[in-house]
């Protein structure tokens, strides 16, 4: 797919990124030169590459190398400490790390015998302070520089590897509906289908700008933004980290036609002093996915934004979307529960409503989000278990619940599992429980996501103390910030003599709630 793309329109920009670009024919050159330095490093067929970073040229210059080089990409999301990462690097058992210059203190204990590191200065306006406070190259002698590489192998290209399509293209990972992070197998199939239905469903052309407001350690920025820009061909915006002001200057700058992202990143755009409809005006094509939208907010960012910001719904597990409200079309609300629906289900997407008892329920009844198409995983990566249990006989169990109604629309209105979507970000309460059991003075911990204008959801904790045990909420946030990933952590912690259980012993999150 990327072949033909270079070979029509070679010197189109691919990817901006502030007052740097790239043209097809050089994100080609270079995935080549670093394919060949990652086969003369011992990486071979099959073998994974971690990509550990911001929004930058360097992600799609690294997966592309990874798929020329016949191995697999991984994606991890740069905000992870060593206690994440860590075991994702255990669990996909990669042997390669590309990875921004300054996370490289989180990869160097942990043991990964060829890393890559590159300067997110790279191509980025060096002197904003609101990117880079204090904007420094830094020199990692015990890594391998990706710029040495890129002129070390200029001109020459690894021997063609041809990727079934049922091959592994990604490991994603993600907690899936038990809490537990697993790699999502998405295959080249599952990632050309999904990038196609951006294209055919959301009436996008080639050249129409694409505004990378989502992350692409993401499934939804790699497929909707990465993937995407590589297929239609256009140029994928890029910015280092989101930035409101920094993306609205962006916005001004690049006139972007199409985004996908979060509804709380549209809203900080919008909330940019000095940003109004004029601003905005290029942006014809807007996208929501990954989080529900409060209708009255839509609504509200659709009139300062000048534009209707559609809904779309998906997974890590279908390569991102499989329902989307159409464009032209505006989603209808459901009068009971308030929800927005979140569309159709989209060409080749099979989504059926299940009870308890497995069987489908019709129209109108609420039950279990079943999805089964060309976009949807393989399943986990070395996890038959999990596979089995997530996608009986190829078809994935959401833990989504929701109905359809007579005409065709999806609309959520509850979830079996217990994440709690902060300003998109998904959170286990389990996983954050799991590092408040490890602070010596907690005896039990429970973990709920509260209703947070801004976030959408906002992660509190409540505990109860070991008998004489003290210690303060503000010592149990810092023990968990330094343990995890900076959207995970409790905002809040509330102290109980006892949390409350069934007769089984089982903690009620529903009376926390
Ligand atoms: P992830 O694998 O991180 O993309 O998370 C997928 C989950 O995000 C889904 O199972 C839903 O619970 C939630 N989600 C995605 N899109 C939407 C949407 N448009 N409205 C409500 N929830 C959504």
């Amino acid at each position: 797919m990327f072949a033909a793309t270079v070979a029509r329109a070679p010197e189109a920009d691919a990817i901006r990124y502030f007052d740097g670009r790239m043209t097809s024919a050089q994100l080609d050159e270079a995935s080549d030169a670093l394919a060949v330095a990652l086969l003369g490093h011992g990486f071979s067929a099959g073998d994974r590459l971690v990509l550990f970073t911001q929004n930058n040229p360097a992600y799609v210059i690294g997966m592309l190398a990874a798929w020329k080089a016949g191995g697999i990409a991984v994606s991890a999301n740069p905000m992870y400490k060593e206690r994440e990462l860590g075991h994702l690097l255990r669990d996909s058992g990669a042997t390669a790390v590309l990875c921004l210059d300054e996370l490289y203190p989180v990869v160097s204990a942990l043991g990964i015998r060829t890393v890559i590191t590159f300067s997110g200065l790279d191509g980025q306006t060096r002197d904003d302070p609101r990117v880079f406070p204090s904007p420094q190259r830094l020199v990692i002698p015990d890594a391998l520089d990706l710029g040495d590489l890129l002129n070390a192998f200029a001109g020459l290209e690894p021997p063609p590897a041809s990727p079934a399509p049922d091959d592994p293209a990604f490991l994603v990972y993600t907690s899936g509906t038990t809490g537990d992070p697993k790699g999502a197998v998405l295959t080249h199939r599952n990632f050309v289908f999904n990038a196609r239905s951006y294209r055919e469903w959301m009436q996008l052309e080639p050249g129409d700008t694409i505004l990378g407001l989502a992350p692409l350690f993401h499934i939804t920025g790699l497929v909707g933004h990465g993937v995407l820009a590589l297929l239609l061909p256009a140029p994928l915006v890029l910015a280092h980290r989101f930035e409101p002001s920094v993306m609205v200057d962006a916005v001004r700058e690049h006139r972007p036609v199409f985004s996908v992202g979060a509804i709380t990143a549209y809203a900080a755009m919008a909330g940019v002093p000095g940003a109004g409809r004029d601003d905005f005006r290029s942006l014809t094509k807007i996208w929501s996915g990954g989080a529900p939208i409060a209708p009255a907010v839509g609504d509200q960012l659709g009139e300062k934004i000048g534009g209707y910001i559609h809904n779309a719904y998906g997974l890590t597990e279908t390569s991102s979307i499989t329902h989307l409200v159409p464009p032209g079309r505006r989603a209808p609300v459901d009068p009971a529960s308030g929800a927005l629906s979140i569309g159709v289900p989209i060409a080749s997407v099979r989504s059926r409503i299940v009870g308890e008892d497995g069987k489908e329920l019709p129209p109108g009844e609420v039950g279990e989000v079943l999805i089964s198409g060309p976009q949807v995983a393989t399943g986990y990566w070395q996890r038959p278990d999990a596979t089995e249990a997530s996608f009986p006989g190829g078809e994935l169990h959401t833990g989504d619940v929701g109905f359809m109604d007579e005409a065709g629309w999806f609309y959520l209105v509850d979830r079996k599992k217990d994440m709690i979507i902060a300003s998109g970000y998904k959170v286990w309460p389990r996983e954050v429980e799991d590092v408040l059991y490890g602070h010596p003075a907690v005896r039990e911990a429970a973990v709920i996501g509260v209703p947070d204008a801004y976030r959408g959801e906002t992660v509190h904790a409540f505990v109860s103390l070991q008998p004489g045990a003290e210690v303060g909420a503000e010592e149990l946030i810092a023990f968990c910030k330094e343990r995890m990933a900076a959207y995970k952590y409790p905002r809040a912690v509330f102290f109980v003599d006892e949390l409350p259980k069934t007769a089984s012993g089982k903690i009620l999150r529903r009376e926390l709630r």
